[in-house]
C-alpha cells in the first residue's frame, strides 16, 4: 500500500468486453478501446455502493455461466498503465484465506478491481485487518465492504465443533466462537459469523460505520458456494 494512491485518483474508463461463448483470439481481433457494440458495450467503472454490488453480482453470473470477461491486448496494456500509478479499487472483498476460493476469479474481476483482505474465517479481529478495510474505503475510495464466508469453512467448523488444534489457530477459533452461538448447523453457524463479523466491523470501526451512514460505503455480507461458484448476497 502507497498514500501516494491517494494523491493520484483515478479515471478510468474501463471497457469491459464479454463475449458469451466466444474465444479470446475473435475478440482480440474485433475489438478495441472505445469500440463499442451489442457483443461488447462499453461499462463505466461503478461509482456507487449500489453499483458496486451489481458488478461483484454480474462477475459471479459470468464466473458461475462459464462466460468471462474477455480483455483485448490493448485493454489490458491499458489497464496496466493505470495500474502502476495508483488504483482506486471499487470494492473491498473479507474472505476467507481457503484455498478453493479467490475473489478475483470467482467474481470475475481484474488487476485493481477489488481490494482484498483475507484470514480464516473471513473475520477482522485485529487492528490491522480493520486497518486494511478502512484504507481501501478512506484512501482508496471503495464503495463496497463484502464480508463473504463459504460453505465448508474448517475456521468456522472448528468453532462450531469446539475444537482446539493448538498454536495461534486457537485464537481464530475464539474470535468466531461468540458470533455463531446456537447455530443449528455448519451453514447456520457460517452465515451467524458472516453477520457477527459485519456488526463487528461497525462497532470497532467508527470510520466504516460513518462511511455506511453517509452512504459513501454500503457493507454487506455473501456467501459462497464451493461446489457451485455461487455466491448468495446476505445483505
Ligand atoms: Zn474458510
Amino acid at each position: 500500500m502507497d498514500n501516494r494512491d491517494a494523491l493520484q485518483p483515478l479515471t478510468r474508463r474501463r471497457v469491459l468486453t464479454t463475449l458469451a461463448g466466444g474465444s479470446a483470439g475473435a475478440l482480440v481481433a474485433s475489438a478495441g478501446l472505445g469500440c463499442g457494440n451489442a457483443s461488447h458495450a462499453a461499462t463505466p467503472p461503478p461509482s456507487t455502493p449500489d453499483e458496486a454490488l451489481e458488478a461483484l453480482r454480474a462477475g459471479n453470473r459470468r464466473f458461475v455461466d462459464h462466460t468471462p470477461a474477455v480483455r483485448s491486448t490493448e485493454e489490458i496494456e491499458h489497464i496496466w498503465t493505470e495500474i502502476a500509478v495508483g488504483q482506486a479499487p471499487f470494492a473491498t472483498i473479507l474472505c476467507c484465506a481457503d484455498s478453493r476460493l479467490a475473489p478475483e476469479i470467482i467474481f470475475d474481476q481484474f488487476l485493481g478491481d477489488v481490494f482484498v483482505v483475507r484470514e480464516a474465517g473471513n473475520i477482522a479481529d485485529s487492528p490491522t485487518n480493520l486497518g486494511s478495510l478502512e484504507y481501501a474505503q478512506a484512501v482508496l475510495g471503495s464503495k463496497l465492504l463484502l464480508v463473504l464466508g463459504h460453505t465448508s469453512c474448517g475456521a468456522v467448523r472448528a468453532a462450531f465443533e469446539n475444537a482446539a488444534p493448538g498454536g495461534n489457530i486457537d485464537a481464530i477459533i475464539a474470535a468466531i466462537r461468540p458470533g455463531i452461538a446456537g447455530a443449528s448447523d455448519l451453514d447456520d453457524a457460517t452465515r451467524r459469523n458472516v453477520g457477527a463479523v459485519q456488526q463487528r466491523i461497525r462497532e470497532q470501526s467508527p470510520l466504516l460505520r460513518e462511511a455506511e451512514s453517509t452512504g459513501k460505503m454500503r457493507i454487506v455480507g455473501g456467501l459462497y458456494t464451493i461446489r457451485t461458484g455461487e455466491v448468495a448476497f446476505l445483505e
